[in-house]
């Protein structure tokens, strides 16, 4: 079987949002489509170890927003690599509250608020089958491909995505691997080694310290 294959179906690039007790939680995904047209559903696709994924159970409304070709690597790290259960991912970033749900505004084009209608438990995600009870266009710009982010952005999925496949790594010496996102920092195509790298050197990727490197 040959999971490359796997990398011609097509996706966008999203972020989920939902809130519980005044507490704003969402993360990046990449896997949301429509799946009726006639009163709208959609369904998104989320680990079961997202803490998204267990929020939305309970909440059961959500927004969707869509990202451009503008969106930042800095806020797709910060959906796609983070947990809410740990931080804000809301402190500092453009977002609005429509029906009492935090809307990512940033670096998006459009949005749609949906109520969980239901779910479907597929091994290590669950489907959400989501009604479309509002969907708004904010500005005229063009949405992300998760082929856009690839290629232009260098972009990974991230470890719970359901599109994530291991690296693969031929050659590992003088590589280092950030443990939060994935990134590989490879001293034979650099300018300065790992090693040299001053200590408030931080992942061009998701942003995190030295520290959370490993030496491959
Ligand atoms: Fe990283």
């Amino acid at each position: 079987m040959n999971l490359d294959t796997l990398n011609n179906l097509t996706y966008g690039m999203y972020i989920i949002t939902t809130r519980e007790n005044d507490k704003n939680v969402g993360c990046f995904i990449n896997t949301a489509v429509q799946i009726t047209s006639k009163n709208p559903i959609i369904a998104v696709s989320l680990n079961k170890e997202n803490y998204t994924n267990q929020v939305l159970k309970k909440t059961k409304k959500c927004a969707l927003s869509v990202l451009t070709e503008k969106a930042k690597q800095s806020l797709i790290s910060k959906f796609g690599f983070f947990t809410s259960k740990e931080i804000n991912k809301f402190e500092n970033i453009n977002f609005q509250y429509i029906e009492e749900l935090p809307v990512v505004l940033e670096d998006t084009c459009s949005y749609i608020i949906g109520e969980v209608i239901k779910v479907i438990d597929v091994e290590t995600h669950d489907i959400f089958l989501i009604r479309v009870l509002q969907a708004e266009k904010s500005i005229n710009d063009v949405p992300m491909t998760y082929r856009y982010y690839h290629d232009n952005l260098k972009g990974k999925a991230p470890r719970k995505a359901p599109t994530y496949q291991e690296e693969k790594i031929e050659e590992q010496a003088n590589k280092y691997q950030c443990t939060i996102c994935g990134y590989i920092y490879d001293d034979n195509k650099e300018e300065v080694k790992f090693e040299d790298l001053p200590d408030d050197w931080t992942c061009p990727m998701c942003g995190v310290g030295k520290d959370k490197f490993r030496k491959l």
